[in-house]
């Protein structure tokens, strides 16, 4: 399945989007290791924060139909913006978490523009596991 495939699926996922406040809607598709597309789509609250981006709901929808943490192969997110979207900090982070650095992310918009980068080229400098295993106190504890 090549970026545009995953696009069309992205798009897909898009229409299913519950953003009642913002109408705002935005898709993701994460293509596992197995070839198998975990949809995702912005699911908005009353309450605004617990709001949930869609490409988050699909990662952790995979995650927790068993996918293993960095084996995704790409994600693709769309939204009706006048440039490719892009994930915000938030989604930048949970990638960082959960995908390969070396990850693509297609990023594209309703008007068919896309734009192709990497997990790692979204979030330069990013807290990741290794920030952990490198704290001093940390492994005082662990000792
Ligand atoms: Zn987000």
């Amino acid at each position: 399945m090549d970026g545009q495939q995953l696009m069309e699926q992205a798009k897909l996922a898009r229409e299913k989007a519950y953003t009642p406040y913002s109408h705002f809607k935005v898709g993701a598709a994460l293509l596992d290791a197995t070839g198998h597309v975990h949809a995702g789509c912005n699911v908005e609250n009353a309450a605004y924060g617990p709001t949930n981006c869609a490409e988050r709901t699909a990662l952790f929808r995979a995650i927790a139909d068993g996918c293993e943490a960095r084996s995704f192969k790409a994600i693709a997110v769309i939204g009706d913006t006048s440039t490719p979207i892009t994930p915000c900090g938030v989604c930048r982070q949970v990638l960082v978490e959960l995908c390969d650095p070396s990850m693509p992310v297609y990023m594209g918009n309703l008007n068919g523009d896309f734009v192709q980068t990497t997990v790692g080229e979204l979030l330069p400098g990013a807290f990741d596991q290794t920030s952990l295993d490198s704290s001093t106190s940390r492994q005082e504890q662990m000792e």
